[in-house]
C-alpha cells in the first residue's frame, strides 16, 4: 500500500509551466453551449427531468444532517460497467469532447458525460490509459483546482464539485482515469460544506488532524485548503491530499482491506477523502456523489429502505467507522 501514497509525491510543476494549465475565460459559455447543442443532437441522454427531489433529515445524537434524496426511474437504464478492452474513453464521441490535449503536457480530454443526471456534468479524462485504482497526481490535482476555479468564475448560479471514484470498492464504473465535475442542487448544503467553514485551512504536516465530523457514523478525512487562492498551488494540493490519503490507507490497513477504495470529493475551498469498503448497499450503488450527501435511488424501494436505514448509516455500511477523537499514531498508517 505505501507506494500509492508514494507515487503521489512526484516533483512539482514550475511556475512557468503553471500558466499552461489555464482555461479559456470562456469556458463556462463553451460547456453550456456544447452541452446544449448534444443534447438536441441526441448525443446526450439526459433524464433528470423526470426526477423526484426532496430533502431528507436524519437526526443524529445532537445533530441534524440533511442529505438530498433524487428518485430517477430512468436509471435502471443506464450502462453497465465499462472494461479496458470495452472502454467508451479510448475516443470520446467528438460531440461530447469539450477539449483536446488539456494540461501541462496535453495530457487531458474534457468530455461531457453521456448520461448526465445533473445537466452540463462533465469529466477530465487521461489521453492515455490510466487505471482508475491510481491515486490523483499533483497535475491532475492542479487541473482539478483550476477547472473548479474558472467554473465558479464562469458567473453560474452552480455550485460545482469534483469527484473521483478510486478503486474497485468506490463505485466507479469506468475503469479508465476520469475526474467528474457536477453542480449541487439548488439551495442545498452537503455537510462537508459546514464542515470545512467550521476550520482554518489546513497545515499538511504529520502533526495535524484533518477534519471529521464526529456526530457522522463512518470516516471521512477533509482539509480546508488556503484562503488565498494564489496559496493553492500545486505543491500544496499534493501535500494537502497526500495526508488525507495516509489517513485513508491507515483505515483500510486497520481493517485487513485487500484493495485500495476511496471517494475524493473537491471544491475550490476544500478537499476530503472517505475510505470504502464497498461499492453498494443491498442494491444501491454508493459513489463521492453520496459522500457529498446526494442519494440517488432507482425506485420506490430503495426510496423507502434508505429512510428506514438512515442515509448516514448507509454510508458507515459502505465505508468505515468514524476515528474522531483517536490519536493518528493509533490508526496510522
Ligand atoms: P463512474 O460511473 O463514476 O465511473 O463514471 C463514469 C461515467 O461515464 C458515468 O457517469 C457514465 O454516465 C459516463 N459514460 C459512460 N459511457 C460514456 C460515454 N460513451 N461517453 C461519455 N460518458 C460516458
Ligand atoms: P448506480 O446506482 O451504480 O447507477 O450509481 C449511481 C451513483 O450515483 C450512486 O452511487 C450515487 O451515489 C451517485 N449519485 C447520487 N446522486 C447523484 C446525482 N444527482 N447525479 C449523479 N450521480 C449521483
Amino acid at each position: 500500500m505505501q507506494s500509492a501514497s508514494q507515487s503521489v509525491l512526484r516533483s512539482p510543476t514550475p511556475f512557468h509551466l503553471q500558466v499552461m494549465i489555464e482555461l479559456p475565460a470562456t469556458f463556462s459559455d463553451d460547456l453550456r453551449t456544447k452541452y446544449d447543442t448534444a443534447l438536441k443532437d441526441h448525443h446526450l441522454v439526459f433524464n433528470g427531468d423526470s426526477a423526484v427531489h426532496e430533502t431528507i433529515e436524519s437526526k443524529l445524537e445532537d445533530a441534524d444532517m440533511t442529505f438530498h434524496l433524487t428518485e430517477l426511474k430512468s436509471l435502471e437504464k443506464r450502462p453497465e460497467n465499462g472494461s479496458i478492452s470495452d472502454n467508451p474513453f479510448a475516443k470520446p464521441e467528438p460531440e461530447l469532447t469539450l477539449l483536446t490535449d488539456y494540461g501541462v503536457n496535453g495530457e487531458f480530454k474534457l468530455v461531457l458525460n453521456k448520461f448526465p443526471v445533473v445537466p452540463y456534468h462533465f469529466m477530465l479524462i487521461t489521453n492515455d490509459f490510466v487505471s482508475q485504482n491510481t491515486p490523483l497526481s499533483p497535475k491532475e490535482l492542479l487541473a482539478t483546482y483550476k477547472i473548479l476555479q474558472v467554473l465558479e468564475e464562469g458567473g453560474g448560479d452552480e455550485n460545482w464539485f469534483a469527484f473521483y471514484n478510486c478503486g474497485p470498492m468506490s463505485g466507479a464504473s469506468q475503469p479508465h482515469k476520469h475526474i467528474q465535475f457536477m453542480s449541487l442542487p439548488e439551495g442545498y448544503t452537503p455537510f462537508t460544506e459546514l464542515l470545512a467553514r467550521s476550520s482554518d485551512p489546513f497545515i499538511p504536516d504529520q502533526t495535524k488532524e484533518p477534519l471529521q465530523n464526529s456526530h457522522l457514523p463512518f470516516a471521512h478525512f477533509l482539509a480546508r485548503l488556503p484562503l488565498n487562492p494564489r496559496e493553492t498551488t500545486e505543491e500544496i494540493l499534493a501535500m494537502t491530499f497526500v495526508a488525507l490519503l495516509q489517513r485513508t490507507l491507515s483505515v483500510l490497513r486497520a481493517h485487513d482491506a485487500e484493495h485500495i477504495s476511496y471517494n475524493f470529493c473537491a471544491t475550490t475551498k476544500y478537499m476530503m477523502l472517505v475510505p470504502r469498503s464497498k461499492s453498494k448497499h443491498d442494491s444501491l450503488g454508493v459513489n463521492s456523489c453520496g459522500m457529498m450527501g446526494l442519494v440517488l435511488c432507482k425506485n420506490e424501494a430503495v426510496v423507502t429502505m434508505v429512510k428506514l436505514t438512515g442515509f448516514e448509516n448507509i454510508l458507515k455500511d459502505v465505508g468505515y467507522p468514524n476515528t474522531s477523537g483517536k490519536a493518528l499514531d493509533e490508526y496510522c498508517y
